[in-house]
C-alpha cells in the first residue's frame, strides 16, 4: 500500500477534489483549537461557540459538514489545519490491515484511496475479467 501511494499520491491533485472536507467529521485537540483560535483573532470560548460540537466520546469537532474552512475546494486556513486533515487519507501510515474498514469507506470519495485500491487489485492478480456479471 505504502508503494503504491508513493506513486499516486503526488498525481492526485486534492485541490481539483476536497470531497474529505466536504464529508468528513475532523477531529480537533485543545492545542490546534488554541492555535487556530489564536489566528483567527478570536478567543477560545468564540472560537468553540462557532466552529465546534462535542463528539459521543467527548472529543472535539468541528461542527458542520461541509468544513467552515473550504473554500473554493481550498482550505483557507492550510497552515493551521488539523492533524486529522494533514493524515488523510493515512495512506503513509503503517498498519493499514487495522486500518481497512475505514480506508474502504473512502474508497468512492477520495481518488488517492480509489486508485490504490484498484492498483492493488492488479497487483495481486485479481481477475477482474471473472468479476464482471455476464448480461441478463
Ligand atoms: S480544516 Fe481545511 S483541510 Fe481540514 S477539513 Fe477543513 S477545509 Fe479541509
Ligand atoms: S478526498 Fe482524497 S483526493 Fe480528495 S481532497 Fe481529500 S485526500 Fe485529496
Amino acid at each position: 500500500m505504502q508503494r503504491l501511494n508513493q506513486s499516486i499520491e503526488p498525481r492526485i491533485n486534492c485541490t481539483d477534489c476536497g470531497n474529505c472536507c466536504r464529508s468528513l467529521l475532523i477531529n480537533v485537540t485543545a492545542p490546534e483549537a488554541d492555535s487556530l483560535a489564536g489566528h483567527l483573532n478570536l478567543s477560545r470560548a468564540s472560537f468553540d461557540a462557532l466552529y465546534l460540537e462535542k463528539g459521543f466520546s467527548g472529543n472535539m469537532l468541528i461542527n458542520a459538514i461541509p468544513c467552515h474552512f473550504l473554500e473554493e475546494n481550498q482550505c483557507s486556513i492550510y497552515a493551521h489545519r488539523f492533524s486529522g486533515c494533514r493524515e488523510f487519507p493515512a495512506m503513509h501510515i503503517p498498519g493499514f490491515q487495522q486500518r481497512m474498514f475505514t480506508t474502504m469507506m473512502h474508497y468512492a470519495r477520495c481518488p488517492i484511496i480509489f486508485n490504490i485500491v484498484e492498483q492493488l487489485k492488479d497487483t495481486m492478480g485479481f481477475a477482474r475479467d471473472l468479476a464482471i456479471l455476464p448480461e441478463e
